[in-house]
């Protein structure tokens, strides 16, 4: 059987009340959302609408969320593929894959196309020429490239792609009538962990001892999958003491277990640095 090119979604129910914090980014996003909904209103004055823009930050902190939710949003499809999944091709099938995708798109438009993790083949030419597999990531995304500028200004496709390594890039991708904007989704503040949590806890069945406010001070420097992670941790560790509600001594246990988790991964130096 035919491995699946990419991920098609027609029905995202995720909006931007799903998506806590990030109130700059999602300001900025909104736009393209505006976009989506109404192309023509854009495009009848003369108006180009962007092709790109790049969510830039860390890990976890909410990216392909945000993505989601402008699909969301606007009530298009999303179209989403990794990065990642381009590293280990045969030749061709990375360049063929990025053609399919933007015909199905195309076909489906309005729609989002989100490229996670664009790093991995967006990274600067000629750069790192250590593997054999380089010319296939070349090779993406010349096509990529190739298929942002042969978009014509009522193709009303627009591309989001994530990364936390920005500054590796392929400054050919942000060259105008491409990624040529970048929103910021950075790690939350106190005051955004606090809205984070308020997100993830409403599944959970609540002892009174729960306080936002406490939980947000215990987490600095957690990303929003982190947090997510914590409150569902201090849920099973609540069920495996078979407690009928989860209480601050669980989410005290869960963000303990997590920061021993983020610890170890922190020691592994990644073979790119
Ligand atoms: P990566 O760079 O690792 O791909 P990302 O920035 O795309 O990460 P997401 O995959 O969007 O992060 O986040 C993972 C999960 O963490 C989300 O599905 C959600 O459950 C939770 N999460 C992250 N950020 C937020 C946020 N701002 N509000 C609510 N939940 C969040």
């Amino acid at each position: 059987s035919k491995a699946r090119l990419f991920d098609e979604k027609n029905d995202i129910k995720v909006t931007f009340k799903d998506v806590a914090g990030l109130e700059g980014a999602k300001e900025e996003i909104q736009e393209i959302v505006e976009f989506l909904k109404n192309p023509e209103k854009y495009t009848s004055i003369g108006g180009k609408i962007p092709k790109g823009a790049l969510l830039v930050g860390p890990p976890g902190t909410g990216k392909t969320l945000l993505a989601k939710a402008v699909a969301g949003e606007a009530k298009v499809p999303f179209f989403s593929l990794s990065g990642s999944d381009f590293v280990e091709m045969f030749v061709g099938v990375g360049a063929s894959r990025v053609r399919d995708l933007f015909k199905q798109a195309k076909e489906k438009s309005p729609a989002i196309i989100f490229i996670d993790e664009i790093d991995a083949v967006g990274r600067a030419r000629g750069k790192n020429n250590f593997s054999g597999s380089n010319d296939e990531r070349e090779n993406t995304l010349n096509q990529l490239l190739t298929e942002m500028d042969g978009f014509g200004t009522n193709t009303n496709v627009i591309v989001l792609a994530a990364t936390n390594r920005a500054d590796v890039l392929d400054k050919a991708l942000m060259r105008a009538g491409r990624f040529d904007r970048q929103i910021y989704v950075d790690l939350p503040d106190i005051r955004e962990r606090r809205e984070i949590f308020e997100v993830h806890l409403k599944p959970l069945k609540k002892a009174e001892d729960l306080d936002t406010e406490f939980l947000a001070k215990q987490t600095p420097g957690f990303s929003g999958a982190d947090i997510a992670n914590v409150c569902n941790e201090a849920a099973l560790v609540a069920a495996r003491k078979d407690k009928k509600m989860v209480d601050k001594q669980d989410f005290l246990d869960a963000v303990d277990r997590i920061v021993g988790g983020l610890e170890k991964k922190n020691k592994i130096v990644s073979p790119e640095e």
